[in-house]
């Protein structure tokens, strides 16, 4: 090997040394800051733990050299503080519906005939009465306001869903509602007639979220990479979405000192878990600089292997920049909805949405663990298609 022949190896291996040291993902430094995030308890919208996690991605962000901003919204979350039903007596066990004013009312038990369609409420009187009907057909906020046009004081609806499932009713109902399991709602068909105590134990409360925003340079970004850092009460939200915001910040890491992040906002959604607050509220305030990306990347449970392969959802043309076979990722598809990904892609953003599956710990105190080597896969290849899409 000649001497010039030398050199230039030399300066290959060099480069490509510093190549792999760029692209290289710390497992270590994802797994300091899962445990970080865990160690906060649930990061409930709203509560201490999740304001520390944001204080925690922020400072991580500022350390390698991004701009950090926080963008707070509020908005109205309702609390059940342990409702009850009463009937001739009997205690029966019920879950609040979300949207239902918290309220103690009691009257008649009458049930609602059939499905509890429309129709199956025109001939009854409810003046003052609690009324049992079937969940289905409609939606429960129409069986209720059924119900109250008629006089009804509360609503029990009987559901297939296992009992502690929560329901929403997507809406204000006018009179207080819960649900019940199929089991003890055929018990209440049974007593109908008798003296019903519906105690509705509802606080509605506003919640104060935040996103963490983190920028290198232009106001006009071309991309947004995201990720909810929330979790439900009773869980330490590991996969969902621990995983997801980790991910994000080491890619924000990897691209501190590339040309590529003056182009790129990294997102950290709060407020997913009640609504899709955090990315509606900022889509709604920011439909200027949303018309001007080229892709919103949404990253939710990446952490753990349910089906064997990375889903990936959304633009069939962005899809098209993910390179799978490069980095051995088995890829598959994705839902189309469910996380923050969403309100963008009704503002006319093309998206991608990554997510392995809803594991069997999802919303559970069980959601302890996320792996950071299927992270740093997700983030790799996320990486590749800013690379592609913003050169
Ligand atoms: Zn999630």
């Amino acid at each position: 090997m000649g001497k010039n022949a030398f050199l230039r190896a030399a300066l290959g291996l060099v480069a490509f040394a510093l190549l792999a040291l760029a692209q290289a993902f710390s497992l270590e430094r994802m797994q300091a800051d899962l445990q970080a995030l865990l160690s906060q308890g649930p990061r409930v919208a709203g509560t201490p733990a999740a304001a520390a996690a944001g204080e925690y991605l922020a400072a991580e962000l500022r350390k390698v050299g991004y701009t950090v901003e926080f963008f707070p919204f509020a908005y109205n979350r309702t609390r059940d503080q342990g409702s009850s039903l009463q009937v001739g007596g009997v205690s029966f066990p019920v879950s609040s519906v979300a949207g239902s004013p918290g309220r103690r009312v009691e009257g008649p038990l009458v049930v609602v005939p059939g499905a509890g369609l429309a129709a199956d409420f025109a001939n009854l009187n409810l003046q003052n009465s609690i009324v049992v009907v079937r969940r289905g057909g409609i939606p429960g906020l129409e069986k209720a306001q059924l119900a109250a046009q008629r006089g009804a004081q509360g609503v029990v609806l009987v559901t297939e869903e296992p009992s502690g499932t929560r329901f929403s009713f997507g809406g204000n109902s006018p009179i207080p509602g819960v649900t019940i399991s199929s089991g003890d709602g055929e018990a209440l068909f049974a007593l109908t007639g008798s003296r019903a105590v519906l105690d509705a134990r509802i606080v509605t409360e506003e919640v104060q979220g935040r996103n963490v925003i983190a920028r290198r340079g232009s106001q006009n970004p071309l991309a947004i990479v995201g990720a909810h850092y929330d979790s439900v009460p009773g869980s330490p939200g590991a996969n969902d979405n621990a995983s997801g915001a980790v991910t994000v910040l080491e890619l924000a890491r990897q691209l501190a000192n590339s040309p590529l992040s003056e182009h790129i906002w990294f997102m950290f959604f709060d407020g997913e878990e009640d609504g899709l607050w955090g990315s509606r509220r900022f889509v709604e305030q920011h439909l200027e600089l949303v018309r001007g990306l080229k892709a919103m990347l949404n990253l939710d449970m990446v952490g753990v292997d349910v089906n064997g392969s990375l889903g990936i959802g959304g633009s069939q043309e962005l899809r098209a920049l993910a390179d799978c076979n490069a980095l051995q990722v088995a890829c598959g598809s994705a839902p189309g909805g469910g996380s923050d990904h969403v309100p963008f892609a009704q503002a006319g953003v093309p998206v991608l949405f990554f997510f392995r599956g809803l594991d069997p710990n999802y919303h559970r105190p069980t959601d302890t663990v996320a792996d950071p080597v299927l992270m740093a896969q997700t983030g790799q290849l996320v990486q590749g298609i800013l690379q592609r899409l913003l050169r």
